[in-house]
């Protein structure tokens, strides 16, 4: 099963997408990972789903990713009396430690940090900005605000406190019980929230080894700050656009998605674009020309990915938003301006022996014209390091190991499958060409150009370029 475009495409699963028909008809729309959101749902629901997309893995014969995204410490209300109520400007609305539910004057929040944190004159934003509370007083466990822009407000929304740093960890409590949970079940990626400094990803790794890979979410002003240290030391990032647009100026966001995408590329790690990209579409059938433009321009701006969030998860069209995002991407893939910005969007490359390679592999890739690419990977590195370079033709990676094989499949330009180990160079030639034609990459009298690292077996040690024709 080939899907015939480079970028990829991520959708979070939801109630609305959480059934066999539902995530089959996704992933076959186009979907290279999946999201399990653990902000929402239970345990036993990311169980049922994870069952799911790996019966699917093997009905298709294609790795897919699962990505499991930590709720981290994000601030949320408690709930309200009817799941909603309505904020009026001007009135009163007050924050405490009642944990019954709410109602249009008062609401549970469960952040005893927060009371401790929060002072009069700063400002409170709920559900990612929309609304906007003004601090009154903070006493007695009582944050009392007004309401300078109100709405409709439901159930667990999100709190930004853009003003005040909170004394809060990079993992929660429940974040480490999730972690682990998330980790039992085999998932490809864990997506850690609200990352500040280096060190939050440090930390996490001591945890999580090398039992899955680490992208960290740029939610934060503070991220921005250091964002080459933390591209550098995580093994992808989101832009995730849905806090770092009321955490910063909302006009700074398009300016900071470029930054992150550009740092991101310098070392080689994969980027997702992600939060409203397709909104609308969970109402509506069709997205806005701005939502379309949205995917588009992520896609030029060279992103790996673009993630659908309410829209897959809790939306009227999970389906219709995946093949929208497919339709986009292949338009902007078709547009040779496509090829002539990523090149422009070329870094320059790191004296080591790999990226000499991947960049040879490149050049002599275009030159030939070679039908496809192939890359033998032992820990998903040359792989990786491959789609870097946004070479001319797709990348089929082949490693022995599924687990790197799924955490391969979101990446830009792979066509990620498990293949056999081989340990001579002739041995390499036959099973990359043999894979080559039964994975529609090349016919015979093509060529491909093989990259791979000597001694076989070892990781880190791409070393071998190689032009073969199909015969
Ligand atoms: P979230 O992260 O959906 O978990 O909040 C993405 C974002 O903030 O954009
Ligand atoms: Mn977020």
């Amino acid at each position: 099963m080939r899907r015939n475009r480079k970028a990829k495409i991520v959708a979070t699963l939801g109630p609305a997408s959480g059934d066999l028909e539902t995530i089959t008809a996704l992933f076959e729309a186009g979907v290279d990972m999946f999201r399990f959101n653990f902000s929402h749902g239970s345990h036993e629901d990311h169980r049922g789903r994870h069952q799911i997309v790996r019966s699917l893995e093997e009905k298709y014969g294609r790795p897919v990713a699962i990505l499991a995204d930590l709720q981290g410490p994000k601030i949320r209300l408690g709930t309200f009396n009817g799941d909603s109520t309505m904020l009026v400007a001007g009135e009163q609305f007050v924050l405490d430690r009642d944990e019954t539910p709410g109602d249009a004057t008062r609401v549970y929040l469960p952040h005893p940090e927060l009371f401790a944190a929060v002072g009069a004159g700063q400002t409170l934003l709920l559900d990612d900005g929309k609304i906007r509370l003004s601090v009154e007083s903070n006493k007695d466990n009582r944050i009392v605000t007004k309401v300078a822009v109100g709405g409709k407000i439901s159930n667990r929304k999100g709190v930004n406190v853009p003003d005040a740093i909170l004394p809060i960890p990079a993992m929660t409590a429940k974040d480490l019980v999730d972690l682990e949970f998330a980790l039992s079940l085999g998932v490809d990626w864990v997506a850690l929230s609200f990352v500040q400094q280096v060190s939050d990803i440090e930390d996490a790794r001591k945890i999580i080894g090398d039992r899955a890979l680490i992208q960290s979410k740029i939610e934060k002003p503070a991220a921005m700050i250091d964002i080459d240290g933390i591209c550098k030391a995580s093994d992808s990032v989101m832009v995730a656009r849905g806090d770092l647009g009321v955490e910063l100026p909302i006009s700074q966001v398009p300016r900071a998605q470029k930054e992150i995408i550009r740092a991101a590329r310098k070392y080689g790690r994969p980027t997702i674009v992600a939060t409203h990209m397709l909104e609308s579409m969970t109402e509506s059938p069709m997205p806005t020309r701005a939502e379309a433009s949205d995917v588009a321009n992520a896609i030029y701006e060279g992103a790996d990915a673009v993630m659908l969030s309410a829209e897959s998860a809790s939306g009227k069209n999970p389906v219709r938003a995946v093949q929208m995002m497919d339709s986009i991407i292949k338009e902007v893939e078709a547009d040779p301006t496509y090829r002539t910005l990523l090149d422009a969007q070329q870094v320059a490359p790191l004296p080591t022996p790999e990226d000499a390679i991947v960049t040879a592999l490149r050049d002599v890739t275009t030159v030939v014209n070679a039908a496809g690419i192939v890359t033998y990977t032992k820990s998903g590195h040359t792989s990786m390091f491959g789609a870097r370079v946004r070479p001319n033709a797709s990348i089929l990676s082949i490693t022995p190991d599924i687990k790197i094989a799924r955490r391969l499949a979101w990446v830009w330009g792979i066509h990620s499958i498990v293949g056999k180990d081989v340990t001579s160079v002739d041995e390499m030639v036959q099973v990359a060409v043999s894979s080559a034609m039964r994975e529609g990459f090349a016919k015979v009298g093509e060529y491909l150009t093989i990259t791979a690292g000597l001694p076989f077996g070892e990781s880190g040690t791409t070393n071998l370029l190689h032009i073969a024709t199909v015969k």
